[in-house]
């Protein structure tokens, strides 16, 4: 019986000591890896294409919804509290959600606008704006800033040298300038957008300007400026309307039957790769497909 006690105790050793030194293996290297959390999902797929393998990048606010109107949840904001870095636009464009993001700590908080000197105070002041002067943001910045590569360029610049790793581009001048040569046939076309968040994407690559329904936060015009879209948009003859999964297609649908054009979707929140993260070149090549699709 004795004997049996000690074999069995050693067991008991064995496995627990074999369990914790299993546990602790994996939690070490889970530990090794910075967790970057983001807002939306097109700074997640920044993020990744600048850190690649050696962050952990997750987002919080799910692509299907409307980013303006997020509310935190309880399990998000318990997320944002355990990463080491959390990486959003800024005040502009969470609106919903940035008293919890603005209450996180400074040194582990990245915030996009502020990085690229474009927030609320009005540092962005360049020609950026003058090509869209409808239904455009009341301070003057256009906050879907993920859209512009050279943007996007500077923002994985910032999380590289955060986590001190070397600044390298996640959006290649190759693969702009293959981009140039297949927008060109589209360049001076006329289309809707069911909302004004393309604009970084249409000044970039020096796109004719699009016409809106909605303001830049996604908001509902008044009757005067839906009506007044008709006539520009027969005037101009477009060629159809872009309608984004979160914002809902009612109005955007109503108009092309008006005009007699197609919808198309532009998905540049990326719902469509799910909790997958493409690359940054693959993301804007989407969209740039995606935009030619109006005018085939
Ligand atoms: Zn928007």
């Amino acid at each position: 019986m004795k004997h049996y006690n000690i074999t069995f105790c050693r067991f008991w050793v064995v496995l627990l000591f074999g369990f914790c030194s299993i546990t602790s293996a994996a939690l070490g290297q889970e530990r090794l890896k910075p967790v970057v959390v983001t807002s939306i999902k097109p700074l997640a797929i920044i993020a990744k294409s600048a850190l690649q393998d050696s962050a952990t990048v997750e987002f919080i606010m799910p692509p299907a919804l409307s980013p303006h109107d997020y509310v935190l949840k309880l399990s998000d904001i318990r997320k944002l509290a355990s990463a080491d870095a959390v990486f959003w636009i800024g005040p502009e464009f969470e609106i919903r959600a940035a008293k919890q993001l603005i209450a996180i700590p400074e040194k582990k908080r990245l915030t996009a606008l502020n990085i690229l000197n474009m927030s609320a105070d009005g540092a962005l002041k360049d020609n950026h704006d003058s090509q869209l002067t409808d239904n455009h943001h009341e301070n003057g910045v256009d906050p879907h800033i993920w859209l512009s590569p050279v943007l996007a360029n500077q923002l994985a610049a910032k999380l590289l040298s955060h986590f001190g790793l070397p600044v390298k581009e996640i959006f290649s001048s190759a693969n702009r300038k293959a981009l140039e040569d297949l927008l060109a046939p589209v360049k001076n076309k006329s289309y809707i957008v069911h909302h004004q968040g393309i604009g970084h994407f249409i000044d970039e690559f020096k796109l004719n300007p699009a016409l809106s329904i909605r303001d830049m936060l996604g908001k509902q015009q008044g009757a005067k400026t839906q009506y007044n879209l008709r006539l520009e948009g027969e005037k101009n003859a477009v060629s159809c309307v872009f309608i984004e999964p979160q914002h809902g297609d009612k109005d955007a649908k109503a108009i092309a039957k008006d005009l007699s054009i197609p919808t198309t979707s532009i998905d540049i929140l990326a719902v469509a790769s799910g909790d997958q993260l493409p690359s940054y070149e693959s993301y804007i090549n989407g969209l740039a497909k995606q935009f030619i699709n109006c005018f085939q």
